[in-house]
């Protein structure tokens, strides 16, 4: 078969349809998302994710970057920066940026939806094979998660990089809505106990981390994932409200089986695990040991959330 001038290969074609689908799934999504905000239950909730949407306006309808097949930048990313005013005690400011990409990756082998890269910016991925058949309430969904992500590494850095006066500064910022929800300290209890557990299973399977480390992250992913399910319960709920019906305020069902939830853990971070590692008689049997433990933090963060 021959192509005329100008006509660009199949493969690029195709690879355009998924790059133009994705991006007006999230566009569409952020729309159904933003029209939800009178749903959620806390101002808390409202105030978090207005501003996780408004930098994802950043990026849709325009503003993504697009990454082919082999990872190559097809087209460059706009930079979104988050500034945050600081004033030490003796007047001096402080200002610190965190920059966001966010690209439609194209690339393949990669089993998740979406991911978040961080070092002294943060770089999001959404992978447009994984959600070529993804509805808005996922791709926004995967969007708000990895931007979740995003949050808690600027936070971090933020804590880190400004020292005392970051950290005088950064107590400031964390007492404030929404910032406030996203102090996750009185989850310790919940970390020292999925750690033990994690001590064991790590015999096992190779994820290259410290049990502590591991913990630590999983308490955050518990709480993306739940970030999630509120807001897909407020898109349901606005959409009864517009049509006047009534029905199931609770569609998405995100795993909180301890292997199905360390299985999407696994596979967004790349990790060399395979199902027959998860799946091992060993590691069944402390996934059985940890079900009521991962339970419990998945309806503490749930409640932290609607507080
Ligand atoms: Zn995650």
């Amino acid at each position: 078969m021959r192509f005329g001038f100008g006509e660009p290969p199949p493969s690029l074609r195709d690879a355009d349809v998924r790059f133009k689908r994705l991006a007006k799934q999230v566009t569409d999504g952020l729309t159904t998302a933003e029209g939800s905000i009178p749903q959620l239950s806390t101002k808390g909730q409202q105030e978090l994710l207005r501003f996780l949407l408004s930098l994802l306006k950043d990026f849709f309808p325009v503003g993504h970057g697009l990454v082919d097949v082999q990872g190559n930048v097809l087209r460059p990313s706009q930079i979104s920066t988050v500034s945050i005013p600081i004033t030490a005690r003796d007047g001096s400011r402080w200002p610190f940026e965190h920059r966001i990409r966010l690209y439609l990756s194209d690339q393949t082998g990669f089993r998740a939806a979406g991911e978040h890269y961080t070092g002294n910016f943060s770089s999001i991925r959404l992978y447009t094979r994984e959600l070529h058949t993804a509805t808005l309430s996922d791709a926004i969904g995967t969007s708000l998660h990895e931007l979740i992500h995003m949050m808690f590494a600027m936070i971090r850095r933020f804590e880190r990089y400004l020292g005392p006066i970051g950290a005088e500064g950064a107590a400031r910022l964390l007492a404030q809505k929404p910032w406030r929800l996203v102090v996750l300290s009185g989850f310790d209890g919940h970390r020292d106990r999925l750690e033990r557990h994690l001590l064991d299973l790590l015999r096992i399977i190779p994820i290259p981390m410290q049990a502590g480390a591991l913990a630590a992250s999983l308490i955050e992913e518990a709480f993306a994932a739940q970030f999630e399910v509120v807001v897909d319960e407020a898109i349901v709920r606005a959409t009864h409200a517009k049509k006047r019906t009534r029905g199931p305020s609770i569609l998405v069902n995100i795993g909180f089986q301890p292997k199905e939830f360390l299985k999407f853990y696994v596979l967004e971070h790349g990790f060399a695990v395979t199902d027959k590692q998860l799946n091992s008689p060993q590691a069944l049997q402390i996934f059985q040991r940890m079900t009521s433990d991962v339970e419990l933090l998945a309806k503490a963060i749930r409640s932290h959330l609607d507080s």
